[in-house]
């Protein structure tokens, strides 16, 4: 409550912002203010010489003294004014204010003397002193302004707004000076009062006093100017003029109280738009530092980051370099310590990279990944420093900084040879060749620092010309497989799968190849992990599926016994369609029997467990198709897998036989897991089998079957069918 008494009378302190605007718009209407003020007087000095025609130009400037007293400080307060609105920003001295100023000045000398030399015979020193008042205040007034267009141009706007209302104080002083004097002038010869009030109201206008202040301020003008016409009216003995004198005096009481309201009304009411004002600022700062700023860790966003990119990269296209920087482990760290701590750490990170780059555009991407713009001088160093300050962080946990770079400027010219988008826009390229796009360069970036993510000893990558082939085959890939389906370009190739015993045909895996128009024969390992990382390979997948579905169904009806296949399988299969239903409708579809087709699941598809995943596999089980565990022995987790899942085949993976003829530990090893394989009920299949001697080998330990070049690489439907109709493979089911 009180406090609010104490706003309403404007005695609490206003903020820094509320008291600019105040000083801003107190500058805005002394500039009407003093355009009225300068129209006016310019008329009444006009009016003066056509109403007293043919008295000497002396005579013309004693008679005007006042009317150029306002004319100048009006003058003086209007160049200023517009100075600091219109031209704050140049930071110059402003010579047309310095002449105006100066003339002003030189007119008000010898207004001056004139004055003293006209008044000294009548007035003694002190009248003269306080009759002469206003050429004092006008000649501060006009030293102020040239004190600040000499000494004080290059303040801020701030500061030049509070030196704007010093002068504005001054001003009002004249207006109010000029307006007591005239009226007690006029009253004295039973006129009017009214040029005093009008000035009060000018003085009003030209500054929006605190309540408190414009009352003191406004009243002590009042009181002034009353005690001055006192004995003046009191002296008048016409009873008529007696009377218009009361009158006088009753509105002029009025009038002092009305204007005192006014003044603090609209002082409210600009303290009410300042306040609206600043909150309105307050929120387009935030929002714009929003735009530009990464909420977490507050250095750049990317669209800082692109803006900043694309401004240096015009200025020096050839010798700069894009970083893509991944915290190494960071999933780790934050399942170990938690999402906040997650998040300190981040920042900390955010503030080693950019102290670490202290002049260039560095930006967080996302997640953990950092963006630098920079350049090739001693680059190793600096990773390598920014590196160790990283890994000191928290000595606890394994955490570390890939980086990955790409540089414009190394002009790769396969880029534009390889890129066959059709669905794309092409590249920007400024006429050299050289990307300019930073979304693009920070790709490339990001892609050379994806190649080196699993590989514990390397810590940087450069984008160089077999990366782009790399990465530019990735690119095909994820914009061609619908059309590559479509047009047949994805084929199944069929690898044999023999009993160990006696060699003979036990099924087959199918395996796919992109035999394309453009790139020629790709292998999977081409195409996908990359459908993987895009979310495309349930497409491929099911293309596959249903080709072996269909050629199962045509050697059949061919009169060949159906050959049983098995299929690969991805764990996104499971996320991204209904795998149990597509399953279940092909083998309807072909009419072909449950047992003929296997599915291959790898262990590490399974590592982490999935709640849909463990009930799909279940279901295809239970619908009659047989589960084959692939890879088993090539990940971390192969035991756990085991005890969680029920397996028909355990596919044993083919990195065993790569050392078999020079570690015996790999033989022991084999026999190991074909043991264990029998002990939890499931059949064994070793890949990768290219000798007679593994073969032999594996026949021995009880491996009942193999897979392998040995035997026959993957090769076409027709290939394998013309090898069953020459005897090389004799097809013998299980039991
Ligand atoms: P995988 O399932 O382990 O397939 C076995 C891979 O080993 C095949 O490579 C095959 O050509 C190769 N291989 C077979 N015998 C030998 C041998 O004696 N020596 C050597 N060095 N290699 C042998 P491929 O065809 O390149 O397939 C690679 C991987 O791609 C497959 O590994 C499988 O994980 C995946 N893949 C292939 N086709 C499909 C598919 O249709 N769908 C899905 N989701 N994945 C597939
Ligand atoms: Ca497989
Ligand atoms: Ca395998």
């Amino acid at each position: 409550m009180v406090k609010k008494i104490l706003q309403e009378l404007g005695i609490t302190k206003n903020t820094r912002y509320e008291n600019q605007y105040l000083n801003d718009t107190n500058i805005r209407t002394a500039i009407y203010m003093a355009v009225v003020v300068i129209a006016l007087e310019i008329w009444m000095i006009i009016r003066y010489v056509y109403k007293r025609p043919g008295l000497s130009f002396m005579d013309y400037f004693d008679g005007e003294t006042n009317y150029i007293i306002l004319l100048s400080s009006a003058v003086i307060v209007l160049t200023f004014g517009i100075r600091h609105k219109y031209l704050e920003n140049e930071r110059k001295r402003c010579i047309p204010g310095i002449i105006t100023a100066v003339i002003f000045l030189l007119l008000d000398i010898p207004l001056f003397v004139r004055f003293v030399y006209v008044r000294k015979d009548i007035m003694n020193f002190r009248e003269l002193l306080s009759a002469s008042k206003y050429l004092f205040l006008l000649s501060v007034l006009i030293l102020s302004y040239l004190i600040y267009e000499f000494f004080l141009y290059e303040i801020s706007h701030r500061r030049s707004a509070i030196y704007g209302q010093y002068l504005n104080v001054i001003f009002a002083l004249i207006c109010l000076g000029f307006g007591i004097e005239t009226s007690v002038y006029d009253v004295s010869r039973e006129r009017q009062i009214l040029c005093f009030v009008t000035m009060a109201i000018y003085a009003a206008c030209l500054l929006i006093w605190k309540p408190y202040a414009s009352f003191i301020i406004l009243s002590v003008f009042f009181l002034y100017f009353y005690h001055e016409w006192e004995p003046i009216m009191n002296a008048n003995e016409s009873p008529h003029a007696q009377k218009i004198l009361e009158a006088n005096q009753i509105n002029y009481f009025t009038f002092w109280i009305a204007l005192v309201m006014v003044s603090v009304s609209i002082y409210q009411q600009r303290l009410t738009e300042a306040k609206k004002d600043e909150n309105l600022t307050k929120a387009h700062d935030l929002m714009k530092k929003l735009a530009v700023q990464d909420e977490l860790t507050g250095i750049s966003n990317m669209y800082q980051f692109v803006q900043d990119a694309e401004r240096i990269m015009k200025d020096h296209p050839d010798d700069r370099i894009y970083l893509f920087i991944n915290i190494d482990n960071f999933k780790n760290y934050n399942d170990k310590y938690g999402y906040p701590a997650g998040n300190r750490f981040l920042c900390t990170v955010a503030d080693i990279i950019s102290k670490g780059f202290p002049d260039d555009p560095v930006a967080r991407q996302s997640d953990d990944h950092f963006v630098v713009l920079t350049t090739t001088s001693s680059l190793e160093t600096r990773i390598r420093e920014i590196r160790n300050k990283v890994i000191a962080i928290n000595p606890e946990i394994y955490v570390d900084l890939k980086v990955g770079s790409y540089m414009p400027g190394k002009n790769i010219t396969e880029s534009t040879k390889l890129i066959i988008n059709p669905g794309c826009q092409p590249e920007q390229e400024n006429p050299a060749g050289v990307i300019t796009d930073p979304h693009i360069a920070v790709d490339r970036a990001r892609f050379a620092c994806g190649l080196i993510k699993n590989k514990f000893d390397k810590h940087y990558m450069e984008y160089d010309e077999n990366v782009d082939r790399d990465f530019h085959k990735r690119q095909y890939v994820v914009n061609n497989i619908d059309t590559a389906i479509e047009n047949g370009y994805i084929q199944v190739y069929y690898q044999p799968v023999v009993w160990s015993e006696a060699h003979t045909l036990c099924s087959c895996e199918a395996l796919a190849r992109w035999i394309d128009p453009e790139y020629g024969f790709l292998s999977p390992g081409d195409f996908i992990p990359v459908l993987e990382e895009y979310r495309q390979i349930h497409k491929l997948d099911k293309c596959i599926w249903e080709m072996v579905c269909c050629d199962i169904h045509d050697v059949t009806e061919a009169g060949l016994k159906p050959i049983p296949v098995s299929l690969n399988i991805s764990r996104l299969d499971f996320e991204l369609m209904d795998t149990p239903a597509v399953l279940e409708d092909l083998v309807k579809k072909y009419k072909l029997h449950k047992h003929d087709i296997h599915i291959e699941i790898t262990e590490s598809a399974l590592a982490d467990d999935m709640g849909r995943l463990q009930r799909d596999l279940a279901r295809i089980k239970n619908d009659g198709f047989s589960i084959w565990l692939d890879d088993f022995g090539s990940g971390y987790s192969s035991l756990n897998v085991l005890k969680d899942y029920s397996f028909d085949v355990l596919k044993i993976d083919m990195k065993f036989l790569s050392s078999f003829n020079d570690n015996e530990k790999s033989k022991i090893i084999l026999n190991t897991i074909v043991d264990l394989a029998a002990k939890l009920g499931m059949y064994s299949l070793t890949e990768g089998v290219e000798t007679n001697d593994e073969a032999v080998f594996l026949q021995e330990i009880g491996c009942g079957r193999l897979q392998g070049y040995y035997f026959g690489k993957p090769m076409p439907l027709q290939d394998i069918v013309a090898k069953i109709k020459d005897g090389t493979y004799i097809i013998k089911k299980l039991g």
